[in-house]
């Protein structure tokens, strides 16, 4: 068994020229439309540096479209976003907000790592390939360098002896762990992840989570949209619920899905325990 663990210890948190105090991420009052749906109605929340959030919600509650905003995939129709302080998509100039240009979002973007259900490997790369990629192209790294990089944090993952194989020798636990291991060497300040495992076999879900706590206790900051609760009690910091477009309730997971306040959470809960 090849079963996640980290090698060495590594330690994340705030990152140089962060402000003492500042959120990572800060949400007020974001909405987000798509013609006449709104998806994201007023949503409130803040994610300190070190922390982990824990996004709940039944499909269609808006998670990814937020997770989608964070990343500046998707841009913010009202409301204030910011990470590490600085608006998402927009960019101060004589007193006025701009909308970023495509490279200005690229700069954003490379801050902050996301993971998607499906792992979008390049399938005709090996790991360590998919890895070093970006490294190479964005952070201008040296293919040695990239790749001595790419081969520390598969590592990371537990995948060390799977350096060279191509992503359809890869289970999918396997693949998801690539996929983690190569947001991480972009060397983001926050990781996104969205449903992670869902789209895994039961018997592979373990493996991605354990990644994932790793991560977590050493100090990364993480918004996590699952349905896995035994993460979210072992692992958040906050826990909130997401129901059409609005947290209805929010706190540590020691309340939150202990004794949920909220009618809704508790019918969400009764479904996915
Ligand atoms: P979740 O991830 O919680 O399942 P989503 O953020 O994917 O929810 O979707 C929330 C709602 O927004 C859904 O009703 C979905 O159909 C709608 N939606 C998401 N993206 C778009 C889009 N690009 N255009 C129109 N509607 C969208
Ligand atoms: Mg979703």
């Amino acid at each position: 068994r090849d079963r996640a663990r980290a090698t060495a210890p590594a330690d994340y948190g705030t990152a140089p020229g962060h402000v003492d105090g500042e959120p990572m991420v800060r949400a007020e009052q974001v909405w987000k439309w798509f013609g006449s749906a709104d998806v994201l109605r007023g949503v409130d929340l803040t994610v300190h540096p070190r922390q982990t959030l824990v996004l709940l919600g039944p499909s269609g509650s808006g998670k990814s479209t937020l997770l989608r905003c964070v990343n500046a995939l998707e841009r913010v129709d009202s409301g204030l976003l910011e990470v590490e302080g600085r608006r998402v998509g927009l960019r101060e100039a004589g007193g006025r907000l701009h909308e970023m240009t495509e490279k200005e979002l690229c700069g954003q973007r490379a801050r902050i790592g996301m993971v998607f259900q499906r792992f979008n490997l390049f399938p005709h790369m090996t790991a360590l390939e998919n890895v070093a990629l970006g490294p190479r192209r964005v952070l201008g790294l040296s293919r040695g360098q990239a790749e001595a990089e790419a081969e520390r944090l598969l590592t990371r993952v537990g995948l060390r002896d799977k350096l060279d194989a191509y992503p359809a020798q890869l289970s999918g636990g396997q693949q998801q762990r690539v996929a983690i291991a190569r947001a991480l060497a972009m060397r983001p300040h926050v990781m996104l992840f969205d449903e992670p495992t869902s789209a895994l076999d039961p018997e592979l879900v373990g493996e991605v989570l354990d990644v994932m706590k790793d991560l977590a206790g050493q100090g990364m900051t993480m918004i996590v949209a699952t349905h896995e609760i035994g993460f979210a009690k072992e692992v958040a910091d906050t826990v909130a619920m997401l129901d059409g477009g609005v947290i209805i309730e929010s706190g540590p997971p020691g309340e939150c899905l202990v004794a949920p306040k909220e009618e809704r959470t508790k019918a969400f809960l009764s479904k996915v325990l």
